[in-house]
């Protein structure tokens, strides 16, 4: 049987989000009379998610859980979701039920259209901290100005892929993911769908600063060098206010001024340089440090138990 809609859900700890994630998918995707199959990936769940989700593929085979043998993230987790999906075109949603399943079809008349990544926007959010909105507002602005493809604003993972933008995707098994800078970049034909992101139906968020940190550096570095170039402004500059500096300096001290005499001078200037040396060092080391995670080469994800074909 071909199946023409695969859902992807990443799941990390949401127990009490999975039944209500499967019934309001179900009543839209039934109600769309196209063959469907729901893929769960478990992102090292331990509050028993797992095996709700096992129950739920005991009860309907198109329930397809992908369980990994630890936590390794939301984005590869999607990536997973990706590479298990069969369907003709892909949805990914988070479990949470923010993303509201009942959007569904309005993505795939999208899609029927032509479109092949039909993106969600949140036009709206509701129930989530001032924190997060404005954090995250400023994220979607930043990257945009600093990378090279243009991500569309205010959108998360929350998307259709049609199959040839999933293969695509699929062979590109870079390790720091950013899947919506990714799906940028891939092209096509894309467009935006307007919504309201929801609160979330049960328990909290799994993304806490530490990680929204690392998706936004991850997304920067994925996509852009320029905190790299950053560095090489800074010497500039250094260097610009240097040459400047030093016949100003000689000028005065043969005029007899004590202008810029001092140790504190100096010693400003050396603590300047040196913490722009450092900032510049530890960029370089983000750059490095994925470029040796690539080279590693090491698998983007473990499986655990795979689902039934
Ligand atoms: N998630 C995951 N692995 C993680 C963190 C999150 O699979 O390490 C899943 C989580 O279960 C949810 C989705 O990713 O389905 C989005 O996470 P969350 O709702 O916590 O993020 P937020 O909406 O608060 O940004
Ligand atoms: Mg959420």
């Amino acid at each position: 049987m071909t199946i023409e809609i695969s859902i992807v859900a990443p799941i990390y700890n949401e127990f009490d989000n999975i039944p209500e994630l499967y019934r309001r998918v179900k009543a839209v995707m039934d109600a769309q009379g196209l063959t469907w199959e729901l893929v769960l990936v478990d992102d090292g769940s331990t509050d028993g998610s797992t095996e709700r989700m096992r129950e739920l593929a005991r009860q309907d085979k198109r329930v397809r859980p992908v369980i990994f043998a630890r936590n390794f993230g939301h984005q590869i987790a999607v990536t997973a979701g990706l590479d298990y999906a069969r369907g003709a075109a892909v949805v990914i949603i988070d479990a949470d039920l923010q993303d509201p399943p009942e959007l569904i079809p309005d993505l795939i008349a999208k899609w029927r259209e032509g479109y092949e990544v039909v993106y969600a926007v949140r036009a709206e959010r509701e129930g989530e901290t001032w924190f997060k909105r404005t954090t995250a507002a400023l994220f979607y602005r930043i990257i945009f100005r600093i990378t090279d493809v243009k991500i569309p604003l205010d959108t998360g993972d929350f998307r259709l892929l049609d199959r040839k933008v999933v293969d695509v995707l699929g062979k590109m098994r870079e390790r720091h993911r950013f899947l919506r800078g990714m799906a940028a970049w891939v092209g096509f034909r894309q467009i935006g769908v307007p919504y309201k992101r929801a609160a979330r139906f049960a328990g909290v968020t799994k993304y806490p600063f530490r990680k929204m940190l690392r998706l936004a550096l991850n997304a920067i570095t994925s996509f852009s060098y320029f905190p790299l170039q950053l560095a090489t402004y800074a010497g500039f500059v250094s260097a610009g206010i240097a040459i400047i500096a030093i016949p100003v300096v000689i000028a005065l001290r043969l005029a007899g001024s004590q202008f810029f005499g001092g140790q504190a001078t100096t010693l400003i200037a050396v603590l300047f340089l040196g913490g722009v040396q450092l900032i510049s060092l530890g960029v370089l080391g983000e750059y490095i440090g994925r470029l040796y995670d690539e080279a590693k080469g090491r698998p983007l994800y473990i499986v655990r138990e795979e689902p039934e074909k």
